[in-house]
């Protein structure tokens, strides 16, 4: 479903779409405003006009980007390394990328198999372009993230959209993996730690998706931008080390976004077999020449530094995490599964429609989070967005403080239902 479209960007009317002199493509026409950068934007346009947002709307570090990354983009500034970098990123910070998933995970990984795009979203993109069409099917295991169907249809191919429950965890069983695969799937789009449940497979239940797929022709898209933010004894898994073979058919996903909090750098990767990083190169090196020089050098510091800022920001993550978990486990109209990674929390509101919540009519989530906004100025996104309606998504990368004032009058709103 679509995100009420309140601040630019938002769909195009059909007269828009239309228009006498310029018309506009049916690809382009068809796309829908990214559900979270318009929740974002719609909190900009408030705080504007002097109102305190309660933002817990958009999946973006809070912190600033520590002091001895954006140094290292000054130096390199100040050293005139603003030009035109190959394609498919420097080969330096292709070293240490491949050198991360060596050394972290196993990964057998040299550069020539890593490619740096502006920003994760940047990578993925690229990827379903050199790999999908019109008359492919990508299987996406819902709910999934915003941006990933709309992706898929640009290309012109199928988004398969299966279902996962709550009650299972918001988990793609192999057996119903089994059923969906097709001849015509090119991709199963995997996402551990999962935005927006913040569900963390286990190694096994991984390998037990990973051996269903194998019997397939299917490739995998395994984005795993999250794996540093992980909680309690869950743990990151790399996809594409869990059998051998399956580093030939797997696209990895990460960046620079949520580890080092560089939202705005634009710096992300895939990590793939050579021939199909070659072609996502081929396919970059046209449509966006190459990725931020200045981006990549401040990345580089980000990986070759210490390591220390990545655990203090996971650390508070997860005290925020205890704090919200704690608040709406005191709701009984609220139900969801605690999460394990990432920084969001997807609670189902189902219990509220039909009930008034500040004096509207609940009918669905998009309208809770409307009264939710209009009333108590807190932001969430609408699980429709994510393919689960009924459900609604609290980013806590906010402070703690405002954790607390936001979800006193969220308790407020939902308590006073009637
Ligand atoms: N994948 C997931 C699951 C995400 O939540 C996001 C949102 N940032 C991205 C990819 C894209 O990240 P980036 O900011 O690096 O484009
Ligand atoms: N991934 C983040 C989110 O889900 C950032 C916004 C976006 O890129 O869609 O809110």
């Amino acid at each position: 479903m679509e995100a009420t479209p309140v601040a630019s960007p938002a769909k195009l009317s059909p007269s828009e779409a239309e228009g006498p002199l310029i018309s506009i493509s049916k690809m382009a026409s068809a796309v829908q405003p990214s559900a979270t950068m318009v929740a974002g934007a719609k909190a900009r346009q408030l705080r504007a006009s002097g109102v305190h947002v309660f933002d817990f709307s958009l999946g973006e570090p809070d912190f600033s980007t520590p002091p001895h990354i954006c140094e290292a983009a000054i130096q390199a500034m100040r050293q005139g390394l603003t030009h035109y970098t190959p394609a498919e990123g420097l080969l330096e910070l292709r070293v240490a990328i491949a050198g991360r998933y060596v050394g972290r995970y196993g990964l057998e990984c040299g550069p020539e198999q890593v490619m740096v795009s502006n920003g994760a979203k940047h990578a993925i993109h690229n990827a379903l372009t050199a790999t999908c069409g019109p008359g492919d099917e990508v299987i996406i295991p819902t709910p999934y993230w915003v941006s990933y169907s709309d992706l898929v249809e640009m290309t012109g191919a199928r988004p398969v959209l299966v279902e996962t429950s709550r009650e299972n965890g918001f988990r793609l069983s192999p057996a119903r993996l089994g059923e969906v695969l097709s001849s015509r799937t090119r991709l199963v789009m995997l996402n551990s730690p999962c935005n927006p449940t913040g569900t963390v497979y286990s190694r096994s239940e991984l390998v037990a998706l990973a051996d269903v797929i194998m019997e397939s022709r299917a490739a995998i898209l395994s984005d795993e931008i999250y794996e540093n933010l992980v909680y309690d004894d869950a743990e990151s898994t790399c996809f594409a080390t869990l059998r051998s073979g399956l580093a030939e058919r797997t696209i990895t996903i990460s960046g620079a976004s949520k580890t080092y909090a560089m939202t705005g750098w634009r710096m992300g990767w895939a990590v793939g077999p050579q021939a199909i990083i070659r072609a996502m190169a081929n396919v970059q090196s046209q449509q966006a020449g190459c990725p931020s020089s200045i981006g990549q050098y401040a990345t580089l510091a980000a990986l070759a530094g210490s390591q220390e800022c990545v655990e203090r920001m996971r650390r508070e993550f997860d005290a925020r995490r205890l704090l919200v978990c704690d608040r709406l486990r005191s709701l009984r109209a609220v139900r969801f599964c605690e999460p394990r990674g990432a920084f969001y929390v997807f609670f189902d509101v189902s219990a509220l429609f039909g009930k008034r919540v500040a004096g509207q009519v609940i009918a669905d989530s998009a309208q809770f989070c409307q009264a939710a906004l209009e009333v108590g100025h807190i932001n969430m996104v609408p699980g429709s967005a994510f393919g689960a309606e009924g459900y609604v998504r609290l980013s806590f990368a906010a402070s703690r403080e405002n954790l607390e004032a936001g979800l006193d009058r969220l308790t407020e709103l939902i308590e006073d239902a009637s």
